[in-house]
C-alpha cells in the first residue's frame, strides 16, 4: 500500500510532454522500431524508445541505434518475437530481428542492489529488473533519459532532459563523482556524447572528469576501445580528442602513445591546427561527414605513426634496410601499446601494412610501383604519406608523383616511370661504372 503510495506520489514529479508540443523527427524512426513498439503495446505492455534515440530525434539527428525498454520480461518479449534471441550474461535482454536490422529490448532495471560494488566503486552486478522508476535511475546523463512513445506521441522526462537539450549541456543523473566511480566509461560516453553534439561540458563536471580519469585505466580493455572507436568514427573525432588532451585522459587511455609536444598547441593541452594529427582527424571527419568509409587501421597507424617511425629510424641509424627497420619498430610500438589497448587483429594487421607500404613509396622504379597501387590499402597508404609531409617525413613532390602515378593511364605510367629511371638511373650506371673500373684494376 506504501509503495503504491509512494509510487503516486513520486510519478506526480515526473513530466509527461506531447511530443508534438516539441520539435520531433518522427520520420527518422526506423520501421522496425515503430513495428516493435507496437506489438508489444498492443500486447498489453508498456513500450518506449530510450535514451539516445530520443535526444538525437529532438536534435534532428538521425539516430545510430534505437534502444527500446518495456516491462515484459525477456522471456515475455522473446515469446512475441519470432525472430529473436534473449542474450547476455549480465544483463539479459533480447534482440529482436526485423528484416535485416536488429533492434535491442530490455526490461526496465534497477540501478545497482547493495555489495554490487568493488573496491574501486565499479558497478559488479547491474541484473536486477524494476519499473520505468528505477530505470531511469541507471542512466548516465539527464537527455540520455527520454523515455518516448511514438504511440500514444508522449515523451516522459525524468531529469529535466528536454531542458538540458534546450540549454545543449551535459547534466550527470545523480552525484557526478560517485556515477563516474560507478562507471568510468561514462567518462568517455560524455567525452563524446558532447563532441558528437556540440554539447557543453560544465567546468565542475570537467574538473570531476579529469579527476576520475585515472579509473579509466581499470576498465576492460575492450569495452574503452569500444566506445573509442565510436568516437573516432563519430565525425567529430577532432574535438573529441582535443577533451581528451584537454581533460588529461591521454595518459590514461592510451598511456604508450607518446603525443609529441609538436602537435599540441603551445601553452594548450589541444592539438596544434595544421599538425600531424589535427589534419589527420580533420580529414578523417570530413569524410566521415561525406558518408565515406573509414578504415579503422588508418586511425590508428595515424596515432601511432610518430612513435613507429622514430624507433624505426633509430634501427636503419643502427644498419638495418628501411623495411626490417619498420618491421620491428612496428612490431614493438603494437605490441606495447596492446597491453592498454584492446585492437582486433585485423586492425593490428592492418596497421602493420600500412606502415610496411609505407617504405615502398621511396621505390619508383621496375615492376613495384606497379604492384604498390594495386594493394588494396594503396589508398589509405597515400593519405599516410601525404600526412608524413607536415613531419618533414615526405616532401610534397612525392605524393603528387604517387597521386598521379595511380591516377592516370597505364601508357603514362610507364613513361612516369622512365622518367624517373632517367633520373635515378644516371647515378645507377655511374655506380655500374666504377664498380667496372674497380673490377678491372
Ligand atoms: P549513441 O548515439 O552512441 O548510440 P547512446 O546514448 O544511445 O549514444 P548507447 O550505448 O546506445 O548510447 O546506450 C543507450 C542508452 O543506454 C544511453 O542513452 C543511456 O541511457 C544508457 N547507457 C548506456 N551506457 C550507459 C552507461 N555506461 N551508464 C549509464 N547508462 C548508460
Ligand atoms: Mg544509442
Amino acid at each position: 500500500m506504501l509503495e503504491k503510495l509512494f509510487g503516486i506520489f513520486s510519478k506526480k514529479q515526473f513530466s509527461y510532454i506531447e511530443s508534438s508540443t516539441l520539435d520531433l523527427q518522427k520520420d527518422l524512426i526506423s520501421y522496425p522500431a515503430l513495428a516493435i513498439i507496437r506489438k508489444l503495446k498492443s500486447s498489453g505492455w508498456d513500450a518506449f524508445i530510450v535514451g539516445g534515440a530520443v535526444r538525437d530525434l529532438l536534435l534532428n539527428v538521425k539516430p545510430k541505434d534505437f534502444d527500446i525498454v518495456t516491462n515484459a520480461s525477456p522471456h515475455q518479449i522473446k515469446s512475441l518475437f519470432r525472430r529473436s534471441r534473449i542474450i547476455g550474461r549480465r544483463f539479459r535482454i533480447v534482440h529482436v530481428y526485423v528484416g535485416n536490422d536488429t533492434i535491442e529490448v530490455s526490461t526496465f532495471r534497477k540501478p545497482n542492489v547493495s555489495n554490487s560494488f568493488d573496491s574501486y566503486g565499479r558497478i559488479l552486478r547491474d541484473n536486477v529488473f524494476g519499473s520505468i522508476e528505477d530505470d531511469v535511475k541507471r542512466r548516465d546523463l539527464t537527455i540520455n533519459s527520454l523515455y518516448y512513445d511514438p504511440i500514444s506521441e508522449r515523451i516522459l522526462d525524468y531529469h529535466d532532459g528536454i531542458s538540458d537539450l534546450k540549454k545543449k549541456q551535459i547534466v550527470v543523473i545523480g552525484k557526478i563523482k560517485e556515477r563516474l566511480i560507478e562507471d568510468p566509461l561514462r567518462i568517455v560516453r560524455i567525452i563524446r556524447i558532447a563532441a558528437k553534439l556540440n554539447l557543453t561540458i560544465p567546468r565542475q563536471l570537467k574538473n570531476v572528469m579529469r579527476g576520475t580519469g585515472i579509473l579509466l585505466e581499470n576498465l576492460p580493455k575492450a569495452r574503452l576501445s569500444d566506445d573509442l572507436l565510436k568516437l573516432f568514427v563519430s565525425g567529430k573525432s577532432l574535438q573529441g580528442f582535443n577533451y581528451i588532451l584537454e581533460l588529461g585522459l591521454d595518459k590514461h587511455i592510451f598511456p604508450n602513445l607518446g603525443l609529441f609536444s609538436s602537435e599540441k598547441k603551445k601553452g594548450s593541452a589541444n592539438l596544434k591546427k595544421d599538425g600531424f594529427i589535427y589534419s589527420a582527424l580533420k580529414n578523417l571527419d570530413v569524410t566521415v561527414g561525406n558518408n565515406e568509409s573509414i578504415s579503422m587501421s588508418f586511425i590508428f597507424a595515424v596515432l601511432f605513426w610518430e612513435k613507429i617511425s622514430r624507433l624505426k629510424m633509430s634501427y636503419v641509424e643502427q644498419g638495418v634496410s628501411d623495411y626490417i627497420g619498420m618491421q620491428r619498430a612496428t612490431s614493438e610500438i603494437l605490441q606495447d601499446i596492446n597491453q592498454n589497448f584492446y585492437f582486433q587483429r585485423k586492425h593490428i594487421a592492418g596497421v602493420r601494412e600500412l606502415c610496411l607500404l609505407q617504405t615502398r613509396f621511396s621505390k619508383f622504379l621496375g615492376k613495384s610501383p606497379f604492384s604498390l597501387i594495386r594493394h588494396a590499402r594503396f589508398r589509405s597508404a597515400l593519405k599516410l604519406l601525404e600526412l608524413r609531409v607536415k613531419l618533414n617525413e615526405v616532401k610534397i613532390e612525392t605524393v603528387v608523383w604517387w597521386d598521379k602515378f595511380h591516377k592516370c593511364p597505364d601508357g603514362e605510367k610507364i613513361q612516369m616511370v622512365n622518367i624517373m629511371r632517367g633520373k635515378t638511373g644516371q647515378r645507377r650506371s655511374s655506380k655500374k661504372r666504377k664498380k667496372r673500373k674497380l673490377s678491372s684494376t
